[in-house]
């Protein structure tokens, strides 16, 4: 069975437990050994017993003829995605024992279509990061090569993926979390639309900015993933449902191509080599600059830590978290709180209080800026092809801000964004290109995805 389970897709084992071809829980023991003996640190807690007892469900619901879209297919959920009666702890020592009383709407819908859930994923503390370093339990290595970065904050989700744990995961993505992870480890992450998916049970960071995503070992079953977990949810106010817009094969679309000469070799041939794909179909490429380059990293950061700041006060290990000994509140946070966390947190402060909150208001208005600015490229492009980092695989502990430029426009603009895996570097490791599109573009990426990896569109 092994060989059969290794490099399928997750819509084919569905089809494959849908026809009795094999049953969801001989599948899922599968998995659940394969992360059990995960030596890359893809896990803080596995669901063993969650998974059976899920699986099992599903075999019934199988055997009494219910259509299960994900019948079967195991899946990881980050940790800071809740899920009723499992440990649920932003990788932080402050969490370390929180078990949540209710689960993320996201995640029961995973559990509705049958999928089945194999553990929670490492992550950088509270998703602040983009190395998976800031990490109480330790950081996620790259099963690829454990001497270049994993990426993060969705660390574990896409080693997951990647050492072929589960075939889907849950991520989220303030500012890249999902989609740097997925390119350094050769996996697919889609940040979508801002309210397409329910935030109800993730535990924020910056929710202005941020969305649940869909993160997988396929093109295809990413978009699959998208559309079970996709849809308005009355417990999230900031949801809704987004008419998508359709794909006309027939249609020239516009491209434009932003590549900062800053970019390494192998980024700029990746981009280029994708490129070249779609202008062989006669479409319009185009280069192009991205609105205020030279903030946007800024404004992400400025905006979003005033965000952490304020939602993050109510850990206070009075409603949530660990008490510390000399019960206070700020000893409990002081040490519950890593380094980088307490740092984001002082920078959210100085950012709300200073000169009268004035550094927030001149970010707010520069966030103004760029929304218009990308909206008017929208205008012009139909579709907006980036690299995902300046370097291609940056080697462990160097990656630094360099992937947040291309990261940042997608949460700033609440656009949808997907990265591939598409090149190679003189290693043969993957070189990640990123597509943007204006909100509601999800299926255009997904499409444009596929002719860029050589394929037919759906
Ligand atoms: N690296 C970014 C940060 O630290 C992204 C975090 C995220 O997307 N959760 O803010």
């Amino acid at each position: 069975m092994s060989n059969n389970m290794k490099n399928i897709s997750a819509q084919r084992l569905a089809e494959m437990v849908r026809s009795g071809e094999i049953s969801a829980t001989e599948a899922v023991t599968y998995y659940i050994r394969r992360a059990s003996e995960d030596p890359w640190g893809a896990y803080i807690t596995l669901m063993e017993k969650e998974a059976l007892s899920a699986a099992e469900a599903v075999d019934k619901r199988i055997a009494s003829g219910e259509y299960l879209p994900l019948a079967g297919v195991p899946f990881s959920v980050k940790d800071n995605i809740c899920t009723e009666g499992v440990k649920t702890t932003c990788a932080s020592h402050f969490l370390e024992n929180f078990i949540p009383s209710y689960s993320a709407t996201a995640y029961l819908r995973l559990l509705a279509s049958g999928a089945i859930p194999v553990g929670k994923t490492n992550m950088d503390e509270f998703a602040v990061g983009g190395e998976g370093d800031t990490s109480y339990f330790g950081t996620s290595l790259n099963p690829l090569d454990r001497t270049k970065a994993t990426g993060g904050s969705s660390s574990g989700s896409a080693v997951s993926l990647a050492s072929g744990s589960v075939l889907l995961s849950l991520g989220s993505d303030t500012g890249g979390s999902a989609r740097l992870p997925a390119a350094f480890c050769g996996v697919y992450g889609m940040k979508p639309t801002y309210g397409s998916v329910s935030r109800f049970g993730l535990v924020g960071m910056a929710p202005s900015f941020e969305q649940i995503c869909p993160m997988s070992a396929s093109l295809d079953d990413n978009e699959l993933l998208l559309r079970v977990i996709t849809g308005k949810d009355l417990r999230d106010m900031t949801s809704k449902d987004i008419s998508y817009e359709q794909f006309d094969g027939d249609k020239p679309l516009r491209v434009g191509v932003f590549l900062p000469d800053e970019c390494d070799l192998d980024v700029r041939s990746a981009v280029k080599c994708a490129a070249q794909k779609l202008s062989d179909r006669m479409w319009n490429v185009e280069n192009v600059s991205l609105p205020e380059s030279a903030e946007a990293v800024r404004v992400y950061y400025t905006l979003s830590s005033a965000e952490t700041y304020s939602n993050l006060a109510r850990f206070d290990a009075l409603r949530y978290g660990r008490m510390s000994e000399r019960g206070t509140v700020i000893d409990s946070r002081s040490e519950g709180f890593g380094k980088t966390l307490r740092e984001r947190i002082a920078e959210g402060v100085y950012v709300l209080e200073h000169n009268g909150g004035e550094v927030y208001r001149r970010a707010l208005e520069l966030r103004r800026k760029i929304r218009v600015g990308m909206e008017s490229l929208y205008e012009e492009y139909d579709v907006i092809l980036t690299p995902v980092c300046h370097t291609a695989l940056p080697d462990r502990g160097s990656l630094g801000y360099s992937g947040d430029l291309f990261m940042v426009y997608a949460n700033l603009c609440g656009c949808p964004a997907l990265v591939i895996p598409l090149g190679r570097d003189g290693d043969g490791l993957p070189v990640g290109v990123q597509l943007m599109a204006n909100c509601g573009g999800e299926k255009l990426l997904y499409e444009v995805g596929r002719i860029m990896e050589g394929r037919d569109v759906t």
